[in-house]
């Protein structure tokens, strides 16, 4: 086992809520027993209801036996775990109730600090200020923000204003969780360590690419969350966004976390805006209709909970164009929608056609090579070449057959998006986190098509629960001659 001195004090604020619970606890456990957090760092959680250590461990505890798999959870284990585990009462609203933190922080007050905002962005900045007042933010201290970080350019300023008077931008680490998982850190890998890709990588040779992320669930009681943002926000403008920055980029000079994120936002920089015509014929938005999910009726999302009206799309999908010598002409087409058929998520790199064919493939055209990326459900990489279909034939045949890149995996735990995140915090290693101008360069692209959406350039399109998106989504992409990876 590795093992790292990684010694700090991590305070959770909306330390007992969902996303705590579900995906940070859980990866901190993990962290711990695997060597990653040396054991005297402690692990705060700031909760607003009152409650004793031990009533917090034993809620921790139960909460680990229903989000962990049930190898992952042992007992003798958890004894460890829970001596790092602390509880203090906050009310964010209340800057007397932060003197349980500052006299649990002052015992080590030279130690690395992580303040995670698990919590709505409206509480970011009176987090930051209490801290402040109560003296708790040291030359050591980082803060991790959640998404989403504004549902525009001025809100996400607003919100990142508040922050940056009490923390340094190298101190800020805007998490987005789609960039911890390894197969996205495995595109960097690809892209810049094997010699083969470096020649095929640009417009010479790449036809087109996609990218998808769907998912098969609606909004599952987030209707009031989700009502504000819709797929652009919570999904197209953050998740897609980073991932074709990491498509496109170019090289960075080094894996600094500067020089990686100096080439992000050059692409974000080089996206074409849309005009208005653009965003009538690029662009498509839609709601989700009563259909079916794994089998089960499901409610459209305007009979989830008694909201009748709402012009918040659970899908989009965008013909995005880059602007740059290496992009000229090739078109990225990205969709995301809540309630499709399937829970997918993936990268299509499709290369061009052979300039010719010497091969007669019973009337077909030859197919072209592509490169499928997936993040989920399963992480994997496959390359679709074309192979001799063996035997005997006259003439040689071919078929289409994938090599998978499989990577051995010599660890009996794979580590979650949230592990890995976390561990960069705890390093102090900013490399996969957001820098304030890459969300801006994001925001200022969205919104543009917001705007647009807003004056209703496009209509608001429907799909019925379970299926892969409006027809107008298909066209989109046939209209330029081309379809969807699944289709
Ligand atoms: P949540 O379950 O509502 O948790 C928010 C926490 O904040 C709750 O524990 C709540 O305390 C606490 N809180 C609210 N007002 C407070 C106050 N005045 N003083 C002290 N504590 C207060 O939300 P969540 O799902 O964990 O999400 C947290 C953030 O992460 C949100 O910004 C969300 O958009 C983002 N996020 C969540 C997920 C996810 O999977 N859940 C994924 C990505 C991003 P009480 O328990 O006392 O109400």
């Amino acid at each position: 086992m590795e093992i790292i001195e990684n010694l700090c004090d991590i305070t959770i604020f909306g330390g007992h809520g969902d996303l705590a619970f579900r995906k940070l606890m859980p990866a901190l456990y993990h962290l711990s027993n695997n060597g990653y957090l040396d054991e005297q760092s402690r692990i705060i959680t700031a909760a607003r209801v009152p409650m004793s250590n031990e009533e917090h461990c034993d809620l921790v505890k139960s909460k680990l036996q229903e989000f962990l798999s049930d190898t992952a959870f042992d007992e003798e284990k958890f004894d460890r775990f829970k001596k790092q585990l602390h509880i203090v009462t906050i009310n964010f609203m209340d800057n007397e109730s932060y003197s349980g933190l500052e006299a649990l922080l002052s015992t080590h007050p030279d130690r690395d600090r992580i303040n995670y905002f698990s919590t709505a962005p409206d509480f970011f900045g009176m987090i930051c200020k209490s801290l402040s007042d109560w003296k708790l933010i040291t030359a050591q201290s980082r803060v991790v923000l959640e998404k989403p970080i504004g549902r525009d350019l001025d809100s996400s300023r607003v919100i990142n204003m508040e922050v940056l008077k009490y923390f340094n931008e190298s101190q800020i680490y805007r998490i987005d969780h789609y960039l911890g998982k390894d197969t996205v850190q495995n595109i960097m890998a690809l892209r810049f360590s094997n010699r083969f890709f470096m020649p095929l990588w640009d417009a010479n040779n790449i036809d087109h690419i996609q990218i998808t992320v769907a998912e098969s669930v609606g909004v599952e009681g987030r209707w009031g969350y989700y009502d504000d943002y819709g797929a652009m926000r919570d999904m197209v403008q953050n998740h897609l966004m980073q991932l074709l920055c990491l498509v496109a980029m170019e090289p960075p000079c080094s894996l600094d976390a500067d020089s990686v994120r100096d080439e992000k936002v050059k692409v974000l920089r080089s996206l074409r805006p849309m005009s208005a015509s653009d965003i009538e014929f690029k662009t498509v938005r839609a709601q989700y209709a009563a259909g079916s999910s794994e089998g089960e009726a499901v409610p459209g999302y305007l009979e989830g909970d008694g909201v009748e009206e709402s012009t918040t799309e659970t899908f989009a999908a965008l013909r995005v164009d880059i602007d740059n010598w290496r992009w000229k002409g090739v078109p990225f087409y990205l969709r995301s929608g809540k309630r499709m058929q399937k829970r997918n998520s993936e990268i299509v790199i499709q290369f061009k056609e052979i300039p010719h064919s010497i091969f007669v493939n019973k009337g077909k055209c030859i197919s072209q090579n592509k490169l499928v990326i997936s993040l989920q459900p399963k992480e994997s990489i496959q390359l679709q070449l074309m192979n001799k279909i063996p035997g005997l034939s006259e003439q040689m045949r071919l078929q289409q057959v994938e090599l998978e890149l499989n990577t051995p995996l010599n660890m009996s735990h794979k580590p979650d998006a949230y592990e890995r995140l976390l561990l960069d915090v705890i390093r102090a290693n900013p490399t996969l986190f957001m820098r304030l101008d890459e969300v801006e360069a994001a925001w200022k692209w969205a919104d543009v098509i917001l705007d647009g959406w807003s004056e209703e350039i496009v209509p608001m399109k429907s799909y019925s629960a379970g299926t892969d998106g409006p027809s107008a989504a298909i066209q989109l992409i046939a209209r330029d001659g081309r379809s969807w990876h699944d289709e």
